[in-house]
């Protein structure tokens, strides 16, 4: 089965920036495809590109094995949902959700008749008269949502989808988001620079930085087995360890990364590896410590290492003498610098 959009060897410079340069990526039909990755790595131009609001300065684009090469984005079956909604204010909602079947050219009655069904589908019944304005940050996202659903696209493409909304309302999204696309079963590309959403809500995540793709992986391939000492940095919490490090961690002497949560604190005594609390951070449902394993009085013997104790372990002061054991298979070896 043809991907329903690929890359190869894609390339969008503006004069000197490289915004999204070399990229090959195979996204599958039913996907739901999170692209993450510091501002400025290139994640929105990657959406624009399949959108068709930007043109490749090189390379292939297609969606369903068709090359999209010259097809304006209209023509294109995908339809995108912007940060900020985009929503018309002075047209009511119902207006807002068929304005595309209505440049379509789709009769009115139909236009009205499907408008209604996608806004039922995103809990908004009787909502169709409101004017945006009328409406909470919630009730706007599912109406930009019903809106680029309404006319069927086969790829819906999602810019920081849910950027503007507060921490609790988004956590909710997520579930939503996760479950409207069980059921319409189309393909979902999202961009964000969130990781925890990133990891929680997609099938498969490629990690951006610079303009290029640095891994592509289900996130718990991301997560456990970063490729490059960025994706350690930028996915998670992860500790990066350098070679001297790895070592005494019982590896070979190259550049590693192993998760806060796969250590643990046991008394000092006879204990593998022995550090000082440096300092500790309640986090809620855990508490994140900062661990010198350090070895002399000098500044640049000092190697600090992240520790989460789980919740309900009691936590040990600054400057307390703790030994650490640690998951083996946690260690994760890095091939790429
Ligand atoms: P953010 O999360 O901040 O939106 P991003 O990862 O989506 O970041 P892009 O918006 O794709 O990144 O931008 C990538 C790079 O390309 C940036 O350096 C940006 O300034 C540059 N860029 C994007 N669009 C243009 C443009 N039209 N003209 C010039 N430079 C651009």
């Amino acid at each position: 089965m043809n991907p329903a959009v690929s890359f190869r060897g894609v390339s969008r410079h503006f004069g000197e920036v490289r915004a999204v340069d070399g990229v090959d990526l195979d996204i599958a039909e039913g996907e739901f495809f999170a692209m993450l990755g510091p501002s400025g790595s290139g994640k929105t131009t990657c959406l624009r590109l399949i959108a068709g609001f930007e043109t490749p300065t090189a390379g292939d684009i297609r969606l369903f094995g068709e090359s999209v090469a010259g097809l304006p984005p209209y023509r294109r079956a995908v339809n995108t949902v912007f940060q900020d909604y985009a929503l018309f204010p002075h047209l009511s909602v119902v207006d807002n959700v068929a304005y595309g079947l209505m440049i379509a050219g789709v009769p009115k009655a139909e236009r009205r008749r499907r408008a209604e069904e996608a806004l039922a589908m995103m809990a908004l019944p009787g909502y169709g008269s409101r004017r945006p304005s009328e409406l909470s940050g919630g009730q706007r996202q599912r109406v930009a949502l019903a809106r680029a659903l309404v006319n069927r696209p086969r790829v819906l493409l999602l810019d920081e989808p849910l950027g503007a909304l507060d921490l609790k309302l988004r956590e909710q999204m997520q579930d939503e988001l996760k479950a409207l696309q069980r059921k319409v079963g189309i393909t979902f590309v999202f961009v964000t620079h969130d990781q925890g959403e990133a990891l929680s809500m997609a099938d498969r995540v490629a990690v951006f930085n610079e303009g290029r793709i640095q891994q592509v992986g289900t996130p718990a391939e991301v997560y456990g087995r970063p490729r490059t000492r960025f994706v350690a940095d930028f996915v998670g919490s992860s500790n990066v360890l350098p070679p001297a490090l790895t070592a005494l961690f019982g590896g070979p002497p190259k550049w590693a990364s192993l998760r806060p949560e796969a250590l643990r604190l046991r008394p000092p005594e006879g204990a593998p590896i022995i550090g000082t609390v440096q300092g500790a951070r309640y986090l809620g449902a855990s508490t994140r410590l900062v661990v010198d394993l350090g070895t002399g009085p000098a500044p640049e013997d000092r190697a600090d290492i992240a520790v989460l104790l789980p919740g309900g372990e009691p936590v040990p002061q600054p400057g307390a003498r703790v030994g650490l054991t640690w998951e083996p298979a946690a260690l994760h070896v890095m091939g790429a610098a």
